[in-house]
């Protein structure tokens, strides 16, 4: 649910993040100072410096995209004219239309202006007002953790190398405490320079990770025709960095009309998800449920294909009863992906009900009219 900054960071992913940033800070100030002291040369300062700087600018672009936030939709959203509804899907959870570049998170609750993804290290999205801060803290962190990975390794040499130690020996619980400081700073460098490289590819390239599949999905569809889907909102790379990495890391635009090539409107995307849409729910087939399914992840009541072919993803799990009827849009060998019809209570407030469930567990409801337009809801 959409939270305070304060209530945000108290969750496991901030927590770790700010452990990590501490015992590497910490234990590279140490050893900086004992293998290379800033007091003594030139080069011994600047580089205790540098580490310092990078150091600070990763705590603080870190606090700052908790802070900042990724900038949600207000609810009931509406577009200015009427009439243009009718390019936009609409959110049931925030009863309001999604603007574009607009996703809703299922983890934050509400919809999110130019969604990225939603990062568990700061616990809420990375979006259009934090996307700037939230690239600056990766650049930061890499940055220091190469650093400092340079400075902890030398230290370790020196004590290992059995010539007399310019500084106190330490003891083995610094000692360990350093390999450990090593590990983790070596992690940062590749986990999250792979991070930084797709977050400045998104930027570069002025596309989302969401915006990415929506592309893939639009050329799909456009395989051997003669038409190809213009992506919109890329104006060359110069443009692209500028509207996201400024000197405050503050975005330009207002998160809701955005600046499109010629040839392109502000729904030319949203048009064409709205499309992609309606072709998922053409593929879609109903299945009547003849065994109940439990909601479990690791189902036991299922049987050993179903057991030893457990699902790797975070979506949700459905737990249903005998007779419900589901409209399965995705497939896998053990699993299919629906949601649950519901007897009409009328749209507002209505909960819907999505997720996995084990194949075996439904058959295929044989009719010739699946998909009339009753079943249609603008959102997905
Ligand atoms: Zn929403
Ligand atoms: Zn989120």
């Amino acid at each position: 649910m959409c939270v305070s900054p304060l209530k945000r960071i108290c969750h496991w992913g901030p927590l770790s993040a700010l452990g990590i940033i501490k015992i590497i800070t910490l234990m590279t100030i140490h050893c900086s100072r004992q293998w290379w002291s800033p007091q003594e040369s030139i080069p011994g300062a600047a580089s205790f410096l540098l580490f310092f700087c990078l150091s600070g600018s990763t705590l603080f672009h870190f606090i700052s995209a908790i802070f900042e936030g990724p900038g949600y939709l207000t609810l009931k959203w509406m577009p200015e004219k009427a009439t243009d509804t009718q390019y936009l899907q609409y959110c049931t959870v925030c009863q309001g239309y999604k603007a574009p570049r607009s996703h809703h998170c299922r983890k934050c609750g509400r919809c999110v202006m130019k969604m990225d993804h939603h990062c568990p290290w700061i616990n809420t999205c990375v979006g259009h007002y934090n996307h700037g801060h939230f690239t600056a803290f990766l650049a930061s962190a890499v940055g220091g953790c190469c650093v400092s990975t340079v400075i902890l390794i030398s230290w370790v040499a020196t004590v290992l190398s059995l010539k007399p130690l310019p500084f106190p020996p330490p003891s083995v619980y610094t000692l360990i405490l350093v390999v450990f400081s090593i590990g983790l700073s070596i992690g940062v460098v590749l986990a999250v320079g792979m991070l930084l490289y797709f977050q400045l590819l998104a930027i570069v390239r002025n596309r989302t990770e969401i915006e990415n599949w929506i592309l893939v999905k639009a050329q799909y569809r456009r395989n051997g025709t003669d038409t190809k889907y213009v992506y919109p909102y890329s104006k060359g790379w110069h443009f692209n960095v500028s509207q996201v990495l400024t000197w405050d890391c503050t975005p330009v635009g207002d998160g809701i009309t955005w600046p499109v090539i010629d040839g392109c409107d502000q729904y030319t995307l949203t048009r064409e998800q709205l499309a992609q849409k309606l072709d998922k729910r053409k593929r879609a087939l109903r299945y009547r449920i003849i065994k109940p399914a439990s909601g479990s992840k690791f189902p036991i009541t299922h049987g050993f294909g179903v057991f030893f072919h457990p699902l790797c993803t975070d979506e949700s799990r459905i737990k249903l009863d005998v007779g419900d009827i589901v409209v399965v849009t995705r497939w896998k060998r053990y699993w299919l992906f629906g949601e649950k019809e519901q007897k009409s209570v009328g749209d507002a407030g209505r909960r819907r009900i999505r997720g996995w469930f084990p194949q075996l567990c439904a058959i295929e409801v044989i009719e010739n009219d699946l998909y009339g337009t009753e079943n249609l809801s603008k959102d997905d």
